[in-house]
């Protein structure tokens, strides 16, 4: 049985009189990928910004690696990866020189160019933020989450915008970052994705956990009250078109 290492117990964030998060609890296994899932506006970057000390609950508990965000936020904050949206106001330094830069930062001594090879970024080494593609600047997002080696990394909507391909290349390195032994929380708005990805997923919907359980078992219950899909199904989907014409393979865009 592995441990719960994040918490979270009655977490409310209200927004003045808007209560975003209702008061939601769960908890999230060590060496797991978590996925929150919901609508737009569900309250799950909320609730990740909380876990993530970048915004304060308004009542609750967050237990994260054994400590307690009201009383240790900077111990929390040494075992977390978050991906740095501050890489892109660093206009005229290079890739390398990003990680140096928040390395240093965090006290801690980075191999850029592993972390750089590891997202297959390798080759844009000395390319600045600004000069990469969309999908570049996404996997950038999350080498930048692994420099202070963190055993739980939040990822929100780590796929957005992505090509095919590179949504698969993104999902083998999350994949490979939890055989790593890091525990992984991801929101996402792609069901294909929490369902290749995701031990156990939350559904979020107006502040609430309205669902907790593995997808199998959301799957398996949704069909048992009889449901049937409208539409048949084929063997191929537009995306296999996609993939197959243009190369399963990852490649640069
Ligand atoms: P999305 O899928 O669109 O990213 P989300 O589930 O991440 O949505 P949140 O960004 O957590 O949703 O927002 C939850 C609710 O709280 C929304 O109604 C939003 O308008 C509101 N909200 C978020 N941040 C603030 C803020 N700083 N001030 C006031 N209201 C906010």
């Amino acid at each position: 049985m592995s441990n719960a290492i994040i918490q979270v117990k009655n977490l409310v964030k209200k927004y003045g009189d808007f209560e975003a998060v209702k008061g939601i609890s769960f908890e999230v296994m060590e060496g797991e990928i978590f996925g929150l899932l919901g609508p737009n506006g569900a309250g799950k970057t909320t609730t990740l910004e909380i876990i993530e000390t970048l915004r304060k609950k308004t009542s609750g508990q967050v237990i994260v690696d054994g400590k307690d965000l009201e009383k240790e936020p900077q111990a929390i904050k040494n075992v977390i990866g978050v991906q740095l949206q501050a890489a892109g106001y660093y206009p005229n330094l290079n890739l390398k020189q990003i990680i140096d830069l928040f390395a240093g930062l965090y006290n801690k001594t980075a191999d850029p160019m592993a972390l750089l090879d590891l997202v297959n970024l390798r080759e844009k080494a000395k390319s600045k933020f600004k000069e990469l593609s969309g999908g570049q600047k996404q996997r950038f997002s999350i080498a930048t989450t692994l420099i202070n080696e963190p055993k739980i990394i939040f990822l929100d909507e780590p796929t957005t915008g992505l090509d095919p391909q590179a949504r698969r290349n993104l999902w083998e390195l999350i994949k490979q970052l939890r055989d790593r032994g890091a525990t992984v929380v991801l929101t996402t708005h792609y069901m294909d994705e929490a369902e290749e990805l995701c031990e156990r997923v939350a559904i979020v919907d107006s502040g609430e956990i309205i669902a907790l359980s593995t997808p199998n078992e959301l799957i398996d219950k949704l069909l048992a009250t009889g449901f049937k899909r409208t539409k048949a199904v084929k063997e191929a989907s537009l995306e296999d078109v996609f993939l197959n014409m243009t190369g399963r393979e990852w490649r640069e865009g």
